[in-house]
């Protein structure tokens, strides 16, 4: 493998300020789950304007293009953008900030949308290969689940690819610079609410009551027991408890309380384990103290995992797209989650990252001050292209 093919594609530089200013349209205009209804007509626009077959409308404001190579048929192979802004007042001061009070592109899926679209009509421009490209282009990716509702639809079943790709921009990480591997990339995303019930009292006589407030304390500790002394220490685990109420004032022991949070983890053995322990501690540790629990535990999102052969593809796309030496094959896995993982689910494919520049002045994913780094287009444009060049070949 060479790295003398590392620039970015000459259409993708030469094109690199119109795709900018789609990125920044977008930025100013944000909107939030399953309410994408400007950013899907722009999209949607767009892409009709490639002369691309359009559909709309599934999981309320999905947009999926459909483009097949000159060279016959062939493999069919989906590449997916996320659409949803965030509920993050914006503090950038940018003259393309946000115009929508309340709503800001805080995790750079405009860099994403503004990508795929960049990657479609350089393809339409010349579909010099053999098969089918979709471009799918999901709602709701925060918290909402837009990719599961679009899998839920049948978008496998109206376009039945053999492999679906998709791709973070990653700050902290070198433009001109992506990572991925086969494998856990995100972790899966749990939440749980315990109730626990105990009877209430005078404060100075606790004697007659059930505290529940401190049987929460010990359930809090207990908790913190499951990911020490069950989980296998070669495994990853999360529990956090991110959330407690319970009582009113001073002198009085409350009837109950309440504690909420969030667990992660990357293997589903791991995660049947962990909801399996939640329930048997909490339920064991409440009637200890003389209480009783209820516990909802909801598994919202499964873990991001990348396929071999399929992850070997987007890594050799990689390679050519800003050279091997660029590419970071052993990421360290992320706690964080992705609903793009509804659609690994579904079918094989990589999740991969590209690089976004420094974090300076609070530039996170997720933060009032991010702004996704328009350096970065040109790069995840040729990643899309190169991509399906190596998985449905060239001409
Ligand atoms: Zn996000
Ligand atoms: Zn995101």
């Amino acid at each position: 493998m060479t790295d003398s093919n590392r620039s970015p594609h000459p259409r993708a530089t030469q094109l690199a300020d119109e795709f900018k200013s789609w990125r920044q349209h977008l930025h100013a205009h944000p909107e939030t789950a399953f309410e994408e209804t400007l950013t899907s007509a722009f999209i949607a626009e767009k892409l009709t304007s490639f002369g691309l077959e359009v559909s709309t409308g599934m999981a309320k404001t999905g947009v999926i293009a459909t483009l097949k190579g000159n060279k016959g048929d062939g493999k069919r192979i989906g590449l997916r953008a996320d659409m949803d802004a965030l509920d993050i007042h914006e503090m950038t001061n940018l003259p393309y900030a946000s115009k929508h009070p309340g709503k800001m592109h805080a995790c750079g899926h405009d860099g994403h949308m503004a990508m795929l679209l960049g990657a479609a009509k350089i393809l339409s421009e010349a579909p010099d290969f053999a098969g089918t490209v979709d471009f799918i282009f999901q709602p709701a990716e925060e918290n909402e689940g837009g990719g599961r509702e679009m899998v839920n639809e049948g978008l496998f079943d109206s376009h039945p690819v053999d492999a679906i790709f998709g791709m973070h921009n990653w700050p902290g990480r070198d433009v001109g610079t992506m990572a991925m591997k086969a494998g856990p990339m995100m972790a899966s995303y749990d939440v749980f609410e315990i109730n626990i019930d105990g009877k209430g009292c005078h404060a100075a006589m606790p004697h007659l009551g059930r505290d529940p407030i401190t049987a929460a304390g010990q359930v809090l500790l207990a908790l913190q027991t499951i990911t020490a002394r069950n989980v296998n220490p070669l495994e990853s685990a999360v529990i956090s408890p991110t959330q407690i109420s319970g009582g009113d004032t001073w002198n009085v022991i409350p009837d109950s309380a309440t504690i909420r949070g969030t667990v992660r983890t990357f293997s589903p053995v791991v995660q049947d384990l962990v909801e399996e322990r939640l329930k048997t501690v909490v339920n064991a540790t409440a009637e200890a103290f003389g209480c009783s629990a209820r516990v909802m535990y909801q598994r919202r999102y499964p873990a991001t995992i990348n396929s071999e052969a399929e992850t070997a593809i987007a890594q050799a796309a990689a390679h050519r797209t800003v050279g091997e030496d660029k590419v970071d094959a052993n990421p360290e896995s992320s706690m964080a989650s992705e609903d793009f993982a509804f659609m690994l689910n579904a079918k094989p494919g990589s999740y991969v990252l590209l690089g976004n520049g420094p974090t300076d002045g609070n530039c996170l994913l997720h933060n009032a001050a991010y702004n996704f780094n328009d350096d970065a287009i040109p790069y995840g444009v040729t990643y899309w292209i190169t991509l399906v060049d190596e998985y449905l070949g060239s001409a």
